[in-house]
């Protein structure tokens, strides 16, 4: 795929190549990329039924990577990999129950500095963290 595209950079630099068709494989990529993302199933059973916290219709589809709403207008999603720590399911169903979560330890920065933090769900649904010593002012 990759070299595909190195190839279809050369076209466009030699004009060869509509820019436009080759910004559509890239989106036709990353589609595919986030297909791939939710067909990857958890082989462990016992998935608890958690309905979406945004549009609360829906039972939310739980995968190695993200959790997901499966309705397409509500879209709420939360990716289970946060800074560097795997985000249980048992974490998620209590982020969703009570809007926070217990302390997640040993989460990693950008700049690389390790961190605690609770995962809290904020009113409009997006999730933020909460620090352990210096309280969050939020709520
Ligand atoms: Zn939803």
């Amino acid at each position: 795929m990759t070299a595909e595209w190195e190839l279809d950079l050369q076209k466009i630099e030699n004009n060869e190549a509509d820019v436009a068709a080759f910004q559509r494989e890239i989106e036709t990529y990353a589609k595919s990329i986030t297909d791939e993302l939710l067909q990857i199933s958890i082989t462990h059973e016992n998935l608890p039924q958690i309905i979406c916290p945004k549009c609360k219709s829906h039972g939310l589809i739980i995968r190695d990577k993200i959790v997901k709403c499966p309705d397409e207008v509500c879209n709420w999603v939360q990716f289970r990999n946060v800074c560097g720590v795997q985000i249980s399911i048992a974490d998620i169903e209590i982020l969703l129950n009570t809007s926070k979560t217990s302390l997640i330890k040993g989460m990693k920065s950008k700049a690389g500095k390790k961190f605690d933090a609770h995962i809290v769900l904020n009113e409009d649904c997006t999730t933020s963290f909460e620090f352990a010593k210096n309280k969050s002012c939020k709520k």
